[in-house]
């Protein structure tokens, strides 16, 4: 097996060096995608010459079309029959996925695509299936109810299959579904798109599929164009705080994300209550208001849109220019998926996290790990770019700790400089009070670090 792991493919390429049909460049070129992303320029030549791969991506970097481009290109359009299958594993994903490929249609007329999710009952999905789709997307549960329990289809022809946000297949429970889809395959070429390539993962996958050919380290697209900002809000709430943001920043399309359901309805309620047209989406939405949230999301009627880390995760909302973390993730990892939901495709974006003195560790840990931030502070009606970020703040207020006598004495002295009534001078008196004790103990300091210093000469003299 000839394995290679990829890391960044720098070569300049277009659509046309690999010798797509006429019919594919055309449509790439209509659908206005000039040149290929690096993701795209690393899998779909291998994805064209039938190499199992594992490749590490992420929404927006253009993985949709590094797999749907090869796929349809390598659909045999005379043969009805399912020939290509996408496991998503959200119904959103599989729809984003879907129109994706539908939009081809128009320059394959004979290419017939299905979706296969809840968002459909089975009796839906059950019609005109005497006219076999060549190219499935759907989700793991209902597929397998479909294609394995309820065979709906000859499955001989199905030669390739995609798992797209596989950590996600994974974290979600789906690899049972998969494996058993799997086990009914004749095997297919794989191509596992996933946002990480940790061990565990590859562990799990490599039960039920081949890998040839890694391709890692995607990000340089997704976060090249954002630029990261720290926000101290101080003491002023997190909603008004937003709230003074947006009236300062007036993003022209602004995505706000908080952890949990119940801060991104007070997100929301709180704005809404202000004047801000919003709309929100969490996964505690019904199937069928999760729907409508997402077309009205993309229809860009609404400039603020507020929500859970379900909407970092492989949602395509175009033209995103600013993302606020109102609070971050536990895993934080997912403030890379945040991030990643704007600066897309060559574009520039900013990802604003607001702070105060109580959650530093979050800014903090992510700086650490190397995220480059700069700061501002928020206070009432104006947004300041600072010098000082958390770890230089948190420096100043934990001053080094001064020994207990030291602190006794300093208090006595205090004490005594004080006078009945406020006299004149009386800081002054009471300033020269501390600094006598101060030199004091430093007069002491240097006293025992000098015989510290001469004991060890001493005994240098003797060895
Ligand atoms: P993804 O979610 O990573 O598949 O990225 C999807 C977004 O990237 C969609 O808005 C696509 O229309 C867009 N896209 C995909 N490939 C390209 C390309 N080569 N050039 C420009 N935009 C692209």
């Amino acid at each position: 097996m000839n394995k290679r792991k990829v890391l960044y493919n720098i070569e300049v390429m277009s659509f046309k060096s690999f010798n797509l049909s006429d019919n594919m460049t055309n449509a790439l070129s209509k659908l206005g995608y000039h040149e290929p992303s690096p993701v795209q320029k690393a899998v779909i030549p291998k994805a064209l010459r039938g190499t199992s791969l594992l490749a590490q991506s992420e929404t927006g970097s253009g993985k949709t079309h590094s797999f749907l481009i090869p796929l349809i290109e390598k659909i045999d359009m005379n043969l009805n029959r399912p020939q290509a299958l996408i496991i998503s594993p959200t119904r959103e994903l599989a729809r984003q996925t879907y129109e994706f490929a539908f939009a081809f249609t128009r320059f394959f007329p004979k290419l017939k695509v299905r979706l296969y999710t809840s968002e459909a009952d089975v009796s839906d999905n059950l019609e005109g299936k005497s006219v076999p789709p060549q190219l499935i997307i759907g989700t793991p549960g209902r597929l397998e109810d479909l294609l394995i329990t309820k065979h709906i289809f000859f499955l001989g022809n199905m030669k390739r299959v995609v798992l797209d946000e596989a950590d996600m297949l994974l974290d979600m429970g789906f690899f049972d579904s998969i494996e058993k889809i799997f086990a009914n395959l004749d095997e297919p070429q794989t191509m596992v798109f996933s946002a990480t390539l940790k061990q565990n993962l590859k562990d799990e996958l490599l039960k039920f599929v081949r890998s040839d050919f890694e391709f890692e380290n995607d990000k340089v697209m997704t976060s090249s164009g954002v630029k990261h900002h720290l926000v101290d809000i101080k003491h002023s709430g997190e909603n008004p705080a937003i709230l003074s943001f947006l009236n300062i920043r007036k993003p022209y399309l602004c995505l706000i994300f908080a952890s949990t359901v119940e801060k991104v309805n007070s997100i929301n309620r709180f704005l809404k209550e202000n004047g801000v047209q919003t709309i929100y989406f969490t996964g505690s939405l019904d199937d069928r208001s999760r729907k409508k949230a997402l077309r009205e999301i993309k229809s860009n009627k609404y400039s603020v849109i507020v929500g859970s880390d379900i909407l970092a995760r492989g949602i395509d909302i175009p033209d995103i220019t600013d993302v606020i973390s109102i609070d971050l993730p536990n895993d934080l990892e997912f403030y890379h998926h945040r991030a990643g939901r704007t600066g897309r495709f060559g574009k520039s974006g900013d990802s604003w996290v607001f702070y105060n003195a109580d959650s530093v560790a979050g800014p903090l840990a992510l700086q650490k790990e190397g995220v480059k931030f700069d700061y501002f502070s928020l206070r009432g009606d104006e947004l300041k770019p600072e010098t000082l970020g958390p770890t230089e703040k948190r420096k100043l207020t934990h001053k080094k700790e001064l020994p207990e006598n030291e602190m006794k004495d300093i208090k006595i002295a205090k004490a005594l400089s004080r006078t009945k009534g406020v006299e004149p001078g009386y800081k002054k008196k009471k300033k020269l009070a501390i600094e006598k004790v101060k030199r004091k103990y430093r007069r002491k300091a240097i006293r025992e670090s000098v015989r510290k210093q001469l004991n060890k000469s001493f005994k240098g003299d003797e060895d």
